[in-house]
């Protein structure tokens, strides 16, 4: 017993930042070894027009396998990936896989791929796009690649310069999750972006409050007059899929449509929003 207290002590007085030290060591192993067993895997989630409701493309969502079968949420692996560096490794497993992926799907359907800034900032970084649509053999102009306003913190003209080296090779890019971050208007006019998602944040309250109304509509507006089509993430009941379609917002996103699901299921979906409306079978 009083062995055991003594344990107990000393544990208590084991440094609390050791331990978590310890805790975040253990995952960075566990990620490295998820990178070489081949234990990530990408989810896909349809983008659909609003005005014809087709499936223009899928979202590519990471997902790590764990051994009893469930899949870990990126928020829970994503930072420490970016703290220690492994993001590059792991994005670039993702760019492949999910350009790989969309070559098996119809027509122009595009695949969007998240980008850590992380991962953006390396220099290498535009070569990893080269790359993966090489080996793939996907048309650039079916990648979107979804950067978050995070991009913005460096040095503008850095970020400028290697958002038009990617616009080179013929892939879009979205700005992601607009409005949550660094939210200055002027980046947009350095750099005209293809697509602006509208974080689920303001769809959510859209058919509710007319503050996120006037907010959907104010960045439809915005990107009506610059040239950019407009995603709402988040789109979970019809009541939102009317709002969005008044403002005219341009694509939709979200669990109404369908959840985000293995590339095996692509084919049945597909199929079944064609019967589901006609007008996307084209
Ligand atoms: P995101 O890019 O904004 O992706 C949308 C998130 O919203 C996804 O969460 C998706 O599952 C979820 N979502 C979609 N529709 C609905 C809806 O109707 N209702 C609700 N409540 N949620 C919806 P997920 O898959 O957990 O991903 C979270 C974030 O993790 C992503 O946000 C993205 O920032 C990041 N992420 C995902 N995959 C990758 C990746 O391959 N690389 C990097 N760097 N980040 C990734
Ligand atoms: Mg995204
Ligand atoms: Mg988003
Ligand atoms: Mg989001």
């Amino acid at each position: 017993r009083a062995k055991a207290d003594g344990r107990g002590a000393w544990r208590f007085f084991e440094p609390a930042m050791d331990a978590r030290m310890q805790e975040r060591r253990a995952t960075e192993i566990a990620l490295r070894d998820a990178l070489e067993h081949r234990n990530f895997t990408l989810l896909y989630q349809p983008l659909l027009d609003v005005g014809t409701l087709r499936v223009s493309g899928f979202e590519a969502l990471l997902r790590w396998r764990q051994p009893d079968g469930t899949l870990s949420l990126p928020a829970t692996f994503i930072p420490l990936a970016e703290e220690t560096g492994l993001i590059v490794q792991i994005g670039d497993w993702v760019l492949r896989e999910a350009c790989r992926a969309a070559l098996a799907w119809p027509g122009q359907m595009s695949v969007a791929v998240n980008v850590s800034s992380v991962q953006f900032r390396q220099p290498r970084f535009v070569d990893q796009v080269r790359d993966a649509l090489a080996e793939s053999g996907l048309a650039p102009s079916r990648l979107e690649l979804e950067v978050t306003e995070t991009i913005m913190l460096q040095d503008s003209a850095v970020v400028v310069a290697q958002l038009n080296r990617l616009r080179a090779l013929g892939v879009r890019i979205a700005m992601d999750d607009f409005g949550t971050g660094y939210s200055s208007l002027s980046y947009l006019r350095s750099f005209p972006f293809d697509t602006i998602k509208i974080d689920r944040s303001f769809v959510r309250d859209l058919d509710a409050r007319g503050d996120a109304r006037a907010i959907v509509g104010a960045i439809v507006g915005l990107g009506q007059s610059l040239g950019m089509r407009t995603t709402a993430e988040g789109v979970e009941t019809e009541a939102e899929l009317a709002g969005l379609r008044r403002v005219g917002c341009t694509d939709a996103q979200g669990f109404l449509f369908s959840h985000p699901i293995p590339p095996e299921d692509v084919p049945d979906f597909l199929a079944s929003t064609a019967s589901a409306f006609p007008a996307a079978a084209e």
